[in-house]
């Protein structure tokens, strides 16, 4: 089953924003997508839950991964994306996964890798899609490729692999429409990509294309994608006992802790709690210390004890004012505050 989704148009009710369709084959897919297709902000999402015992219930305690999006935006220029794009190609085909590419409608390409369900948890489903950039990132920087991706960031791409996209023949807001492309294509370049994307492409059988992607792929991703769960699995029990033996430590050693930079979850409160009246004053408008400030714009919510500029940004409670005004850690912060209750204890007592 996948999620189906898409924005609604300005007559509709926005609770149309995600609607979810039932589907369980590509012809019911291929149908959806005919009859959608004229719909602008048209997404299918690429993960799916279907209990094995429930069928047609939503579980969101598996993730069915069964496609993987690359996506490459560049602000600047087309061209750029579709260099990536082919590099990116070349690093999975070392791989033995053969990606499509289609252009998605305003300066941007993406691959796609289809194969055949993979259930993977969804706790997991982050970090493996993160494994999985890592290999692929690895290859892009290896050999005599050196290659830093400028259109695709690894820092956002890392948790995004597998996320929504555009769908095939669907019109973008530029006008130009979301076309699949073959290696000619993207070979002739920017202008040629452009001319073709003004209209819907039909000379692809999209259908035939994804079952033959999947068949290619499940030599390798299935596999490959478990694999990488196992890696994740096994990181976290390692984390896990590491964690357990450093508390084991913390409770032999609690001389350590009064010494060392060590400060409580409770002191942490309390600290927190110091209220920000006493270091700028009971107004809710002040004059910002932390830039230099022609008008009051920091705000202060006394209730909560929270605190924002609107002419610098800065914002935060009082542990994070005291860090930017002294120009000190967290720790060092939290300290001072501690300073500054305890010595009015000892005054107001
Ligand atoms: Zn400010």
């Amino acid at each position: 089953m996948r999620e189906f989704a898409y924005k609604p148009l300005p007559h509709e009710s926005p609770l149309n924003l995600v609607r979810i369709h039932r589907i369980g084959s590509l012809d019911k897919l291929a149908g959806l997508v005919r009859a959608y297709s004229n719909r602008p902000g048209f997404y299918v999402s690429v993960y799916a839950f279907e209990p094995e015992n429930r069928p047609g219930k939503l579980d969101y305690d598996t993730a069915i991964i069964d496609r993987l999006y690359l996506d490459f935006d560049s602000k600047e220029d087309l061209s750029m994306a579709l260099y990536e794009t082919c590099m990116t190609k070349d690093v999975l085909q070392d791989l033995s996964i053969e990606a499509h590419s289609y252009f998605s409608g305003q300066k941007g390409t993406a691959n796609y890798i289809d194969f055949s369900p993979t259930a993977i948890a969804v706790e997991n489903k982050k970090e493996v899609l993160g494994l999985f950039w890592d290999i692929v990132h690895e290859g892009l920087y290896s050999g005599s490729r050196r290659l830093i991706l400028s259109t695709l960031d690894g820092g956002s791409v890392r948790g995004d692999i597998a996320r929504v996209s555009r769908l095939p023949n669907t019109p973008h807001k530029s006008g130009y429409f979301c076309v699949p492309l073959n290696a000619r294509d993207v070979r002739k370049g920017a202008n040629h990509i452009r001319q073709l994307a003004k209209q819907p492409r039909y000379d692809f059988d999209l259908d035939i294309i994804i079952k033959d992607n999947i068949r290619i792929n499940d030599r390798v991703v299935p596999g490959l994608l478990k694999n990488l769960e196992d890696v994740v699995v096994e990181r976290r029990k390692e984390e896990g006992e590491e964690r357990e033996s450093r508390a084991v430590q913390m409770r032999r050693a609690p001389a350590a802790e009064k010494n060392g930079r060590f400060v409580s979850k409770e002191e942490i409160q309390m600290a927190k709690s110091y209220p920000i009246s006493r270091i700028l004053g009971n107004k809710k408008l002040v004059f910002c210390p932390l830039h230099k400030d022609d008008v009051p714009s920091l705000s202060i919510n006394h209730q909560k004890n929270l605190w924002r500029c609107f002419g610098c940004g800065r914002s935060g409670n009082v542990i994070q004012l005291v860090m930017e005004m002294e120009g000190i850690c967290f720790m060092a912060a939290v300290r001072k505050l501690l300073n500054y209750v305890m010595y009015e204890c000892k005054v107001y007592t």
